[in-house]
């Protein structure tokens, strides 16, 4: 057995920027486990780099928009493009409360502006169809997109500097809790059972880190070595598969890893050139709930199908995906993409709580065991912003910097405390 100070599951973005943040405040003996650290199958590699502080809640406002400023301040190294979220709405009830929301917001420095449909087109001279249909639209000029990835290497090569050790190949199979007697008293400390994975590399040829993350067994010709790592603090960090870990643990998670598909999109900008900066867009959240911006010569586009059954599930439907959802919903508001093409796409885990908001804080009753998962659509733009409140809160006792104690999975006892996220695409 080996005793270290924390233990962090997980080293996607939230694991990798909570890391850095620890260190930052000094605290040394940092280990971040993770089956994948180059994140083939990590959500945070898998998104659309969208970030926005326009949400409904003050938490999630507020620790969005600390991370939107952390981005700006280093837009070069992040390719962060401040370039503005247009929302469509075709709804005149949800109009309203996004008029309504949109003060709450503006409290926050966002600067949010209500248009008319007209407007909105004038905003965005893509948008020529079917305009008779919206009542209005919001648009938030502070919101833009990021190179996720960027972000990523970023918190990970700062921690590295601070001393923090990435395990990488290093699948957590199991976790424990025990008191300890010491001079000073009792603790508790946590323990968690690594396996040392063979065979798992990045281009996952063979297809076993897949099976390992959607079957979450670890066959017995890939376990090269098994280590026990016990430590002070633990911390969940497991996106979709953090109800995996708290489960061994006997907590009832309230997450559903839930599959959500993006393609990259091809159409012909020459032709589009003389009216629009294309590249000078931001993101467009059709009414239909698609939602599209450049990126690298192509639209990305997104759409959650309604009825997606929850499960650790990566295939990606292809051109199927495109047609069905994506092509007819973007011809129907932009005559520019009549005539377009499916380029590539993929697919990855949004990580669902029944009100759409984050999980951070401690584990309740278990000392020592802390947790920052369940992101949501939201995870690269929280990341900043709950990693600062989540550090100082384990190292200080309380959070300075954000109040996060909302986002603690204790709300979930009564519905009253819920964080509902009602735009959440
Ligand atoms: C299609 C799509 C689009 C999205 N768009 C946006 C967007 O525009 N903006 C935005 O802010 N967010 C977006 N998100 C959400 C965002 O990507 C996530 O909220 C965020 O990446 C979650 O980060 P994480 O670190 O919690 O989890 P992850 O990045 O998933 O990291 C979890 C890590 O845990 C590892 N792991 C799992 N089990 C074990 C184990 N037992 N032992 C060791 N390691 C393990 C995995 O290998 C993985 O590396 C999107 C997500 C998807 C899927």
């Amino acid at each position: 057995m080996e005793h270290v100070n924390v233990v962090i599951a997980g080293g996607g973005i939230i694991g990798s920027a909570l890391a850095w943040s620890l260190a930052a405040r000094g605290v040394r003996d940092i280990h971040v486990v993770d089956l994948d650290l180059a994140g083939i199958y990590a959500s945070s590699e898998l998104n659309a780099g969208g970030v926005r502080a326009t949400w409904w809640q003050p938490v999630n406002i507020e620790t969005c928009r600390q991370s939107l400023d952390f981005f700006r301040s280093r837009s070069e190294a992040f390719g962060f493009r401040e370039q503005g979220y247009l929302w469509l709405y075709d709804d005149a009830e949800h109009f309203a409360r996004a008029r309504e929301k949109s003060k709450l917001q503006n409290q926050h420095g966002l600067g949010v502006e209500l248009l008319s449909p007209g407007e909105a087109a004038a905003r965005c001279p893509l948008l020529d169809s079917n305009l008779h249909e919206l009542v209005g639209a919001t648009w938030s000029p502070r919101d833009g997109l990021i190179n996720p990835n960027a972000v990523r290497r970023f918190y990970r090569s700062e921690a590295e500097a601070l001393g923090v050790r990435f395990r990488n190949r290093h699948y957590i199979d199991g976790v424990v809790t025990r008191r300890v007697e010491g001079e000073t008293g009792t603790r508790r400390v946590c323990a968690v059972d690594v396996i040392e994975v063979e065979g798992v590399d990045a281009a996952d040829d063979s297809g076993a880190l897949r099976e390992i993350l959607t079957s979450h067994r670890i066959p017995r010709e890939r376990r090269r070595r098994e280590l026990r790592l016990e430590c002070d603090v633990l911390v969940n960090c497991l996106g979709a598969w953090s109800t995996v870990f708290s489960g061994k643990l006997g907590i009832r998670d309230v997450t559903e890893a839930v599959r959500r598909q993006i393609c990259l999109v091809g159409f012909d900008r020459a032709a589009l050139a003389s009216r629009v900066d294309f590249d000078a867009l931001g993101m467009v959240v059709d009414a239909s709930d698609l939602y599209f911006h450049p990126e690298a010569g192509h639209v990305l586009a997104g759409y959650s199908i309604p009825e997606e059954a929850p499960g650790f599930d990566f295939a990606y439907d292809g051109a199927d995906f495109f047609e069905t959802f994506v092509w007819p919903r973007l011809a129907h508001r932009a005559s520019a993409f009549e005539r377009c093409g499916h380029v590539r796409g993929w697919s990855g885990l949004y990580a669902v709580t029944p009100d759409c908001s984050g999980i951070a804080g401690l584990v309740p009753g278990i000392a020592n065991l802390f947790e920052a998962h369940s992101f949501t659509g939201r995870g690269v733009m929280q990341s900043y912003g709950v990693a600062r409140a989540l550090a100082e809160r384990i190292v200080d006792g309380r959070s300075s910097s954000c109040d996060i104690a909302p986002l603690g999975r204790q709300r979930f006892a009564t519905r009253e405390n819920w964080l509902p996220e009602t735009l959440h695409i």
